[in-house]
């Protein structure tokens, strides 16, 4: 039974962390968010890891929701001086933000592995569920566009992303294995949900670590439902670049383009209600299509969303 159980949902930054929001306020530590690495990067010396902050700063209730990146309340005095020293600040750091990667780099310094770094993060601030980086490896996805290659925050973040991308490619996943913790979740679970996350830069990273599609169709062979939410809605990204993205990669920017990518994953595919025409085809895949509100336009939108989702699956 799925209220009772323990559910592990797969999650990018902006789209993963708010649906992981709403199930967390219905599933408490019962939730575990395997999340994205492949976009974390160094600045300052540092290393900084994206998704997996926007999910904590998220799930701590720290997030600065306006904004969809960084925390609530955020000074940005080191920073200024950084610039006037004629450091590289395009990649904006707050001063709260940065005291987490401060942390993480120490701590990854004195030989933690990423993963138990990143449960000590949380649990300092506050998180009930689990957060679990992908792999404690280091993947960094690179993409090849009509400037070249760029790093994927050079591309995402420094040219706000109007590079159009031709080619992703995930340097180290050849050597990037699923955590312990990634796998005992995952054999743990009774439900696994696919958040409406970029199905390309942020879920197609943790499906390409190694382990984590076996470890997911073990799960399946127990009768364990994988549930994928679309993050396209009539044919566009609620908030970044998927639905361009997907269009530059060949593959149809829709819920239906999504499921594709999804068919041999999952078990169930939520599209919106906007798409619902798009059901058939998607059940045509050998997905049991779910229609539902999927836009999650404020807090209460997200335990709304998370409720029928394990609703329709339970
Ligand atoms: P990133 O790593 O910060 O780019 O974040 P994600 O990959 O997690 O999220 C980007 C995706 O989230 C995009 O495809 C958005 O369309 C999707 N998204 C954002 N908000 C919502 C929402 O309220 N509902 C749905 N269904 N998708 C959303």
């Amino acid at each position: 039974m799925t209220a009772a159980g323990r559910v592990v949902a797969l999650a990018g930054g902006v789209g993963g962390s708010k649906l992981a929001d709403g199930l967390q306020v219905l599933l408490g530590d019962r939730l575990t968010v395997i999340v994205n690495t492949a976009d974390d990067t160094e600045r300052h010396g540092l290393l900084v890891s994206p998704d997996h902050d926007t999910v904590m700063y998220t799930l701590a209730g720290l997030a600065n929701e306006e904004q969809g990146w960084g925390l609530r309340g955020e000074t940005w005095a080191t920073s200024a001086m950084l610039e006037r020293l004629g450091e590289e600040t395009w990649f904006r750091l707050g001063d709260q933000d940065l005291g987490v990667h401060i942390a993480r780099t120490r701590l990854l310094r004195a030989g933690g592995r990423p993963t138990t770094v990143a449960l000590h993060l949380q649990r300092s601030l506050g998180v009930t569920a689990t957060i679990l980086p992908m792999t404690d490896a280091s993947v960094r996805t690179r993409v090849r566009t009509d400037h070249g290659w760029l790093d994927f925050q050079e591309y995402f973040v420094h040219r706000h992303q109007e590079p159009v991308v031709l080619e992703l490619e995930l340097a180290g996943i050849g050597t990037a294995h699923a955590t312990p913790e990634v796998l005992a979740a995952l054999d743990g679970a009774d439900l696994i949900v696919i958040g409406p996350s970029n199905p390309l830069v942020s879920i197609g990273p943790i499906l390409a670590v190694g382990g984590m599609r076996e470890a997911i169709a073990r799960a399946r062979a127990r009768g364990v439902t994988v549930v994928a939410v679309s993050g396209i809605i009539g044919g566009k990204a609620v908030r970044g670049p998927a639905d361009r993205m997907l269009t530059s990669l060949g593959h149809d920017p829709s819920a239906l383009g999504v499921a594709r990518l999804y068919g041999d994953v999952a078990s169930v595919f939520v599209l919106d209600r906007v798409d619902e025409a798009l059901a058939s085809a998607v059940a045509s895949l050998g997905l049991r299509p779910v229609i539902l509100d999927t836009l999650m336009a404020d807090r209460a939108g997200r335990s709304r969303l998370a409720g029928e989702v394990l609703a329709a699956v339970g």
